[in-house]
């Protein structure tokens, strides 16, 4: 992407010459490396070095300015999810929310070593002064970590396979740690988040979880037959987000999301008898809750989730997407992006390919022919080395996505291997060896 203009300016120079000496509760203050601004029921924190071509361009206060769209955003966020999750937030009870933003998607996932993340919630930081402003109740201890790239708001998902609005998502994981807590399985967990946030946006639900569950209908027809499995806490992490949105949909639709809240409420994490899972939720445990807050069985349930995903109409977008994601071209086109000629605006186009929650084939299409041609990569020491830099997404991807322990010990090797060619400087191989290890594993296919 073009810049705007290059510049030394940051954070602290607008800071320095627009706002010190202006004395407001709601002024920007600088704290160790970020400057924080309070709203309602938040706390921005923004990373101080961030250029100034990332603010509030064609404002005489471009910082206060970039920080007033955050914080007017973050504050709709949260009143949308609230109903639709029928989850409100006192903060006066529970303090107000942090929410770390970086200046862009490649300082956020260095910074927090969050390779496949576009956002993520976690405690707050362990510095003085928030410790400080935690220790007077005033701050949630749980805090959202994003950046500039998709705040406010901004497409996240892409690695999952699901196009949905970062900010929004992360929220609702705020609010669910913080008013539900407890041991959840993951999937009801993200499900929440990507329900919540389906339903509090403008684009219709059909739309929004229609796509979500042609895959689905396709993933349990071609390789997970059953989609309940999931809910133990077990399963592999394929769809798991897809899986738990749809699934509390379905619930919502039954029952009431209230219903399902019950249901979450009451589940508790347990210790299985499983071979790869010695802690989680068992079927038992499930079946149980389902006959208490739905008056089903497990296996009802199972059988009526599997008739209404195969009511879903199958479209050829919805299959295209579905090999879109089953063959990770989303994170293909990342990790080759450094060795691919015009990679950046590939990365770019590849992000656009389902915005608005809506999947545009042409742009998939482009995305996918571009990679397979070899006449689109070039080699060099700077691009070798940007790939290399790469490895770390790779080998998180590795630890997500690959069950079985000896494929990814054979990926390890290659791509320790790799490191050799390209500190040896041999260029060409190191480019078709890297190719061929992306293509090979980088996929969702088994
Ligand atoms: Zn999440």
């Amino acid at each position: 992407m073009r810049r705007l203009f290059r510049c030394g300016y940051s954070v602290l120079t607008a800071l320095g010459l627009v706002l010190w000496g202006v004395v407001a509760l709601a002024n920007p203050i600088v704290e160790g490396d970020w400057v924080r601004y309070e709203t309602e029921r938040f706390f921005v924190y923004l990373w101080k070095e961030t250029p100034l071509e990332r603010l509030g361009l064609g404002s005489p206060d471009p910082l206060r300015a970039k920080l007033e769209e955050i914080a007017l955003s973050l504050e709709n966020d949260l009143k949308g999810i609230e109903a639709a999750s029928q989850l409100p937030y006192d903060a006066a009870l529970h303090g107000k929310i942090a929410i770390f933003v970086y200046a862009s998607l490649e300082e956020y996932q260095r910074r927090t070593g969050c390779y496949l993340c576009s956002g993520h919630v976690t405690a707050v930081p362990n510095t003085p002064e928030i410790q400080a402003l935690f220790a007077t109740g005033r701050l949630n201890r749980y805090a959202v970590y994003v950046h500039l790239d998709n705040t406010p708001r901004g497409l996240g998902g892409l690695s999952i396979g699901l196009p949905q609005e970062v900010v929004p998502h992360e929220l609702v994981h705020v609010l669910d740690l913080t008013l539900i807590g407890g041991s959840k399985p993951g999937t009801l967990r993200e499900g929440l988040a990507v329900y919540a946030t389906f339903k509090a946006d403008a684009t219709p639900d059909e739309l929004q979880f229609g796509l979500t569950n042609q895959h689905l209908r396709l993933f349990a027809e071609t390789d997970t037959p059953d989609l309940l499995s999931y809910l133990t806490g077990c399963s592999s992490r394929r769809f798991l987000y897809s899986f738990g949105g749809s699934f509390i949909d379905f619930f919502a639709r039954k029952a009431g999301i209230g219903a399902f809240l019950d249901f979450y409420r009451r589940l508790q994490g347990e210790r299985l008898t499983l071979p790869n899972c010695s802690f989680g939720f068992s079927l038992e445990q499930i079946d149980r809750l389902f006959r208490q807050t739905l008056q089903q069985s497990l296996d009802q349930v199972r059988q009526e989730y599997h008739a209404y995903l195969r009511t879903i109409e199958l479209t050829e977008d919805g299959q295209f997407s579905y090999d879109f994601v089953m063959d990770q071209i989303f994170n293909r086109a990342i990790y080759l992006e450094p060795l691919l000629i015009e990679g950046a605006e590939l990365v770019r186009l590849t992000r656009a390919v389902w915005a608005g929650g809506r999947f545009d084939k042409a742009k998939a299409s482009y995305v996918r022919e571009y990679i397979l041609n070899a006449r689109n990569y070039a080699v060099s020491a700077e691009r070798v080395a940007n790939a290399v830099k790469n490895f770390a997404r790779v080998r998180s991807f590795v630890s997500n996505y690959m069950d079985d322990p000896a494929t990814r010990s054979q990926v390890e090797q290659r791509l320790r291997e790799l490191e050799e060619l390209a500190k040896t400087e041999r260029f060409e191989e190191f480019n078709d060896g890297f190719v061929a290890l992306v293509f090979q594993y980088v996929t969702w296919r088994r």
